[in-house]
């Protein structure tokens, strides 16, 4: 099975048996961003979890969460930015949490004032990082990556799926922290429905997320080039982390252009999927579709509605009421 299609049935998998707020793709660097991402990731919401669902869908700026913008007296929104913040960077952030609902502005002799519309709350809880390697026959650099996870201890826990028949030797050569899933099909149940099961052959450690961690940058022969990450700045990546997972969610696939699709039916699978009859298995229409696949249709995407999927089967609201103070209660500010 190619990585995609394990990556989403193991997310639909998951999901349908499980509170985490999943999301696919995710970076989890800390010293040099974009340099790990995690295939998924899985954060437990905490006691905040359901004031943050109120606030707004997407996931909600960082920069606008470290000001010092707050739900009491409105701000001077260029006076509430730390001074290594650029202005730029705290204008798009102000921008970002206005239009999502995060900040409220008003108006005050032209300028901009703005506080938050609800206190944001830490609302995420433990978080586990998912390495798929369906095959372990061709690991590329699932050692090295591992590695860094654990040094880096960025996650509470990281975990890696895998469809192969895992041996002593396999276990041996990956980080002892790190738990391993045997992730199968269910042979006595209906082939139709696709039910995953999961085996877990060695349970994952704690890592420490409070302490700094030692993050990786560049492995050259005989020496590795490291940063050390403050636990401070490890938080504050978490945070982001939870935020992204939050917003982004994991069904961020794309339905193929193409008569052969015949999307799966989430009653069956957990998900709406995009299976192509034509090769007979998921497929990434981002990668695989258009018309240079010979079994190309021309016809039109489907119009699965995602998003009031993961409404419906997760704990993430697409269209929270907001806590929006009403507006007259700020004219008096003008
Ligand atoms: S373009 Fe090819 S791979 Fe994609 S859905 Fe059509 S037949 Fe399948």
């Amino acid at each position: 099975m190619s990585e995609f299609a394990f990556e989403l049935e193991l997310c639909a998998h998951l999901e349908s048996r499980r509170e985490e707020v999943l999301a696919r793709q995710l970076g989890a660097s800390v010293a040099d961003p974009g340099g790990r991402i995690l295939d998924v990731v899985a954060v437990e919401p905490g006691p905040g979890f359901d004031d943050r669902a109120a606030i707004t869908s997407e996931t909600i700026p960082d920069a606008a969460i470290e000001s010092a913008v707050g739900t009491g007296r409105a701000r001077y929104w260029k006076e509430a930015f730390a001074d290594d913040c650029h202005p730029d960077h705290a204008r798009r952030a102000t921008e970002r949490a206005c239009e999502i609902g995060f900040f409220e502005r008003e108006l005050r002799n032209g300028r901009e004032y703005v506080r938050q519309v609800a206190r944001y709350p830490e609302w995420a809880d433990r978080i586990v990082g998912i390495e798929n390697k369906p095959d372990l026959g061709r690991p590329g650099d699932l050692e090295s990556q591992l590695r860094t996870d654990v040094s880096l201890a960025l996650v509470d826990e990281v975990v890696l799926a895998t469809e192969s028949y895992v041996t002593r030797a396999h276990l041996n050569r990956i980080p002892e922290e790190v738990g391993v899933w045997r992730v199968h099909r269910d042979d006595r149940r209906d082939e139709e429905t696709r039910t995953l099961e999961i085996d877990v052959v060695r349970e994952p450690t704690e890592l420490p997320v409070d302490e700094p961690g030692v993050e990786p940058l560049e492995f050259r022969p005989g020496r590795t080039e490291i940063a050390v990450v403050s636990a401070d700045a490890k938080a504050r990546s978490r945070r982001r982390l939870a935020e992204r997972a939050y917003g982004k969610g994991w069904r961020t696939y794309e339905m193929p252009g193409c008569g052969a699709c015949s999307p799966t039916d989430a009653d069956d699978f957990g998900a709406t999927l995009p299976f192509c009859t034509w090769n007979g298995r998921l497929v990434d229409a981002a990668s695989e579709c258009g018309p240079s696949c010979p079994g190309y249709e021309p016809a039109d995407a489907s119009t699965a509605d995602l998003e009031g999927e993961r409404d419906r089967r997760t704990p993430w609201k697409a269209d929270p009421d907001g806590r929006r103070r009403r507006q007259s209660g700020l004219d008096r500010f003008s």
